[in-house]
């Protein structure tokens, strides 16, 4: 359990951004939230929304033009560009529709090259990633190149991926857009046992079944967000 103390993983304070254009354009209106330790977030919204520019601010692809975003109680406003690239490698786990893995790498590669830059040993890496990849159920298939791979398993690798450096946010964008439904529904399991294991989690997304599985669900319509009342 987390003390009370502990910051809040994504807090944002009337942060929004507007893309300069011309003619400027409203990507996020400025907004507030908390998302704290251990949360299952929700953010839903039709297409043109703003849940790209959303989830660009939050996984610190890029910088609020107004208000500031607190990443675990740091004020990202203040970092420069290496040290914004550094944080987001060291605490945001990616999920993407696409699953992004290199096809000539097995599972194992794939997971641990994720370690790459982060300073930890060749051999560290290895019993890492198959760590990670034991905890999304693929201890099985370490040595498997994707395309042996059905699109849930790829999408398993993709979320070990995300997971091997020990994040303090799982980020994910249409995570089961590529995915027949039940297929889906098991990688939304395994975000739920993510979730129940402690691990913070936002899924974006269009689809309001998806969205209905978060602990709270926040939309987005041109721009504004606002938090759904609970049912
Ligand atoms: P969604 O991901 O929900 O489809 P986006 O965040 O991509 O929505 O877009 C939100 C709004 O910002 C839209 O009106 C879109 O046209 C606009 N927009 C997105 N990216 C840019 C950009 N680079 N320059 C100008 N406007 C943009």
């Amino acid at each position: 359990m987390k003390s009370a103390s502990t910051p809040a993983v994504i807090e944002l304070r009337q942060c929004g951004l507007t893309y300069p254009g011309p003619p400027p354009v409203t990507g996020l209106s400025p907004c507030d939230l908390l998302v704290r330790p251990g949360e299952f977030v929700t953010v839903v919204g039709p297409s043109g929304a703003g849940k790209s520019t959303f989830l660009n601010v939050l996984g610190l692809l890029d910088s609020p033009t107004t208000g500031s975003f607190l990443l675990d109680g740091i004020d990202t406003g203040t970092l420069s560009d290496a040290q914004r690239t550094a944080l987001r490698g060291r605490r945001i786990g990616f999920v993407f529709q696409s699953f992004h893995l290199l096809p000539y790498r097995t599972a194992c590669e794939n997971v641990a090259m994720a370690l790459t830059y982060g300073g930890t040993a060749r051999k560290e890496r290895a019993a890492f990633a198959r760590s990670a990849l034991e905890q999304v159920g693929l201890g099985h298939r370490l040595d498997a190149l994707p395309t042996t791979l059905s699109g849930g398993e790829r999408q398993r690798v993709a979320i070990a991926r995300a997971l091997v450096g020990r994040p303090s946010l799982l980020l994910c964008d249409e995570p089961t857009g590529n995915l027949d439904s039940a297929t889906a529904q098991s990688v939304l399991h395994l975000l739920d046992d993510l979730h129940e294991d402690g691990m913070t989690v936002i899924v974006i997304t269009h689809d309001p079944t998806v969205a209905s599985r978060g602990q709270r669900t926040v939309s987005i319509r041109d721009g504004h967000l606002n938090e759904q009342a609970q049912p």
